[in-house]
């Protein structure tokens, strides 16, 4: 199993050299608002920048959704024949509460409640992320830059934005000076927000704060003593401001202008409008040709939150473990394979909205075994004189849905009927020629593991889990049998070889639970 995992991996890496796939990708950019031709600035070449976690807690749903949006993209890029240079960053410092200017860092508070340094925090939880997405088998970025590992190139970015005039600095602290930079640039462009009235309603403070006007954002906040991720600058002991490090990173790694900059829609703003502020401000133009914006999950129709209790990080729905929301219902009702998860979040198109319930899930996990189902049964025809199915335009009609602003629900509707053709193969009631099945299974190979990213292996594994899984319930079922017989040697036997092979036993009233 694992080779084969290896090799598909390979199989993958083996096609950035050869292009698969031809024909324009079209785009929606969240800038323009209209749907227009991608046009790289050198091709081959691509530069992608993504805004990464932020690792003070474990990944959750909402986490899902963009990294599977920019794996889908990177993989169809990739495919196009592109040299995709994909940069996706972890934020590990100045991501403060609120994602305001005020309130403590979230990875130094975390710190703080478990007694840890910050960077064990975070260093912890990139761990366990990397492990989720491996599971959700989103490809690694080509960087992965930490914000912490990058304070100096944040620092001469700060000085560039001083130089040109858009930002001042008070009592340690640097801010971005909205008011004057929207008199010759456009401050909003990105989210439509209106920032006359913006400025308006925000026009004097009433000296509370250091900030002339609260629109004005940090880029450097000068440490509180009691703030202990702090580093020298120019003008105080402190750190930099969360929007800042997507700025100076990208810039160094993409350069002064690059192709496509993604992340979640909830990040247009503040954060990627200050983004782009503050690139302008520093650089004299703008860095990025392609926003593009992931749509947010929903739970049961609410908006995900902290305070709603409805938060479900990815491994509850691996293990099928969840805690109960405020009203006391369980959020999950059984565990679902990280690949139902991805073809949960593939069935939508990654700008319109997706609602998690269990009935949807649920209703994914079928689709995804009716695909895979046929995906094996595929494997198996073999070859006839002439073709009685349909199957001619299903590689051309999936190019076309994929290459129009990734349109994953039109590929996986091509794809189901496709299944109606190859289980009409399988049942003796239709023929295929040689070279459209060997169409037909290049195909599949192309979209459902390679663009879609739909592992087959995980049905296998899944199998022998549940396999597993029955056969230690079946060994301690035997073992409850001989207890109540007083057999003790059987019961005792069973427990004591299970335990030495690293199995948790725990007798309850009703039964037992076991891990290993
Ligand atoms: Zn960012």
């Amino acid at each position: 199993m694992m080779l084969q995992k290896i090799a598909n991996k390979f199989y993958f890496c083996a096609k950035l050299i050869f292009k698969v796939m031809e024909g324009k990708l079209y785009l929606y950019n969240t800038l323009s608002r209209t749907k227009v031709e991608f046009k790289p600035i050198k091709p081959p070449f691509v530069g992608m920048y993504v805004c990464g976690p932020t690792v003070y807690g474990d990944a959750h749903l909402g986490h899902a959704r963009p990294a599977i949006t920019f794996d889908l993209l990177f993989r169809t890029l990739t495919a196009l024949g592109y040299k995709v240079r994909y940069v996706r960053n972890i934020t590990d410092v100045g991501h403060l509460e609120h994602d305001a200017d005020e309130g403590e860092d979230k990875i130094a508070k975390k710190a703080r409640l478990e007694q840890l340094e910050p960077m064990e925090v975070a260093q912890y939880y990139t761990n366990r992320y990397h492990h989720a997405m491996e599971k959700l088998n989103v490809l690694p970025p080509s960087i992965e830059p930490h914000a912490s590992g990058h304070i100096p190139e944040q620092i001469k970015f700060v000085e560039k934005i001083l130089d040109a005039g858009y930002a001042y600095i008070s009592e340690g602290s640097v801010y971005f000076d909205v008011e004057k930079y929207n008199q010759k640039y456009h401050y909003g462009k990105l989210s439509g927000r209106n920032i006359e009235e913006l400025l308006e309603t925000t026009r004097e403070l009433d000296g509370q704060t250091e900030k002339r006007r609260s629109i004005d954002f940090a880029l450097w906040k000068k440490a509180a003593p009691e703030h202990i991720m702090r580093w020298e600058s120019p003008w105080s002991d402190g750190f930099p401001g969360w929007h800042m490090e997507c700025s100076a990173m990208a810039t160094k790694y993409l350069g002064e202008e690059f192709d496509i900059h993604g992340g979640g829609m909830d990040l247009m703003f503040p954060h990627h409008e200050c983004e782009i502020a503050q690139s302008t401000a520093a650089l004299g133009h703008e860095s990025v040709h392609y926003w593009v914006h992931n749509n947010m999950i929903t739970i049961n129709g609410q908006k995900m939150g902290k305070s709603l209790g409805n938060f479900i990080t990815l491994d509850e729905f691996f293990n099928g473990t969840s805690h109960k929301n405020a009203e006391g219902k369980e959020l999950i009702e059984k565990p679902y394979s990280p690949m139902t998860i991805r073809f949960f979040i593939l069935q939508a198109h990654y700008r319109g909205t997706l609602d998690f319930s269990n009935e949807a899930l649920q209703s994914a996990e079928k689709g995804l075994a009716r695909l895979m189902e046929a995906y094996a049964r595929l494997e198996k025809l073999t070859p006839s004189a002439t073709t009685t199915v349909d199957v001619k335009d299903l590689r051309k009609k999936c190019e076309e849905a994929i290459l129009d602003d990734l349109n994953t629900p039109i590929v996986i509707s091509h794809l189901f009927d496709a299944t109606k053709a190859i289980n009409t193969l399988a049942d003796g009631k239709g023929t295929i020629t040689k070279e459209d099945l060997d169409e037909l299974r290049g195909t599949f190979k192309l979209f459902v593991e390679d663009i879609l990213g739909l592992q087959v292996a995980d049905n296998g594994d899944n199998g022998k889990m549940e396999a597993y899984k029955k056969a230690v319930d079946l060994l301690l079922n035997i073992r409850l049998e001989a207890k109540q017989n007083k057999d003790w040697a059987t019961s005792d036997k069973i427990r004591n070889e299970l335990t030495a092979l690293g199995f948790n036993i725990k007798d309850k009233k009703d039964g037992f639970e076991w891990d290993l």
